[in-house]
């Protein structure tokens, strides 16, 4: 017999978990996840800091609701989801001026050495400042995602990978964790595993691309001081951060891969601790832990958010690149607001995420159907 629901959620991960804790009021949910645990690929596996003028502009203004919709639910529940951290900016003045952008804004060579001393003072020449970014607790973030999901009648599954769908007699017929699900409308929350599933699904795919993208833990002789911004390359060669009495290190890697289990390249950590002990002091000892994660993204850097133009009831919530945590509530309110009334004339941002017609988008090809 077939598990009955509104809406079957694929994918675990923030996209999936954030949109069944929106959705669950208004529709019946269930939320399958291949792996045993939940948020076991990228969202495991992020640097956890929320950046409103990281992005494209649609993606900025999601940030930017996002914080405002976490702020209310921290007053609303008192949960610790975000502490204030700044994003400080280093490298020649060309590429600095380049990502000034929404809250970036220009400081002196002498204010980023005092806001992070351990900087080698002729390891860069501009620097930019946004103090309106949070570090996120996003494992409290995800937890409390499901318990709001579940409360609200949803049911998450994991260990359940959808190995075969098909749309019969107006409703979806998947099989997931040798179960069958009867279901309305199906969401690819699948990560770096979306255009799999879109195939699966009989969509077309829409030109997402996983790319590595590799973190580490690591051991200093100087602690960083209290308070410091997260600090990163304007060329996007580094970023580094405090993390306990040590730092979270990335060499932000942006090199295409396969949607799987990343782990770390042999070398890659190495390499950028020997770097990194050239352009500032922290006297970097040890990798005490390191990861990759995948950030899937179209072309455009844009997030695929909406019904599918070809297929019924296929709706993509997929692309969220290295932006999927600090878009996260603001997608899943635009999400939610798509799927309870999907022939509304979608307000700003879902015109700009959305296909921009179905002729258009239609037929294959199309992270150019995705307009920013
Ligand atoms: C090193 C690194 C640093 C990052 N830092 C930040 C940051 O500071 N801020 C930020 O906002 N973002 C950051 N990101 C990006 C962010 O982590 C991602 O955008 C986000 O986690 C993507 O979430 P997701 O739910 O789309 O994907 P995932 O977390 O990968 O979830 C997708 C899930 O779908 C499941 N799935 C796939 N196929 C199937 C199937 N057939 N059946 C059932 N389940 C299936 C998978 O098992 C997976 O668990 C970072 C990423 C990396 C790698």
């Amino acid at each position: 017999m077939s598990l009955e629901c509104d809406v079957l959620i694929v994918g675990g991960g923030i996209a999936g978990l954030s949109l069944a804790s929106e959705l669950a009021p208004h529709r019946s949910i269930v939320l399958v996840e291949a792996e045993p645990t939940l948020g076991y690929h990228t969202s495991s596996r992020s640097a956890r800091q929320l950046i409103p003028s990281y992005g494209p502009p649609s993606v900025q203004e999601l940030t930017r609701r996002t914080l405002g919709l976490l702020a209310e639910l921290q007053e609303d529940t008192g949960l610790a989801l975000t502490t204030p951290r700044s994003f400080l900016l280093v490298g020649t003045e060309h590429d600095v001026a380049g990502k000034a952008s929404g809250s970036m804004h220009p400081i002196s060579h002498a204010e980023a050495l005092q806001l992070c001393p351990q900087l080698q003072p002729g390891s860069f020449e501009a620097a930019g400042i946004d103090t309106s970014c949070v570090g996120m607790d996003t494992d409290l973030l995800l937890e409390y995602h499901q318990r709001t999901a579940e409360d609200a009648g949803a049911t998450v599954l994991t260990r359940s990978r959808v190995t075969d769908a098909r749309y019969d007699d107006d409703a979806w017929l998947v099989r997931a964790g040798g179960r069958t699900f009867r279901a309305g409308v199906v969401v690819n929350a699948a990560g770096a595993w979306a255009d799999p599933l879109a195939g699966l699904c009989g969509a077309a795919p829409r030109g997402l691309v996983p790319f590595r993208r590799t973190a580490a833990i690591v051991a200093v002789g100087r602690v960083p001081n209290v308070g410091m911004p997260m600090v990163a390359a304007a060329d996007d060669s580094f970023y580094f951060r405090a993390e306990g009495s040590g730092l979270l290190i990335s060499p932000c890697e942006h090199v295409p891969g396969t949607a799987g289990d990343a782990q770390p390249n042999p070398g890659d950590v190495e390499a950028l601790i020997e770097r990194l002990n050239t352009l500032t002091t922290f006297g970097i000892t040890s990798a005490a832990r390191s990861w990759t994660g995948l950030r899937t993204e179209t072309a455009r850097g844009l997030p695929v958010v909406g019904f599918d133009p070809a297929v019924p009831g296929f709706f993509w919530l997929a692309g969220q690149g290295g932006y999927g945590f600090q878009t996260s509530s603001g997608m899943a309110e635009l999400a939610t607001e798509l799927l309870t009334n999907p022939k509304a004339e979608p307000g700003w941002p879902a015109a700009v995420l959305q296909p921009r017609s179905a002729a258009e988008s239609s037929g294959g090809a199309a992270p150019e159907d995705f307009v920013e």
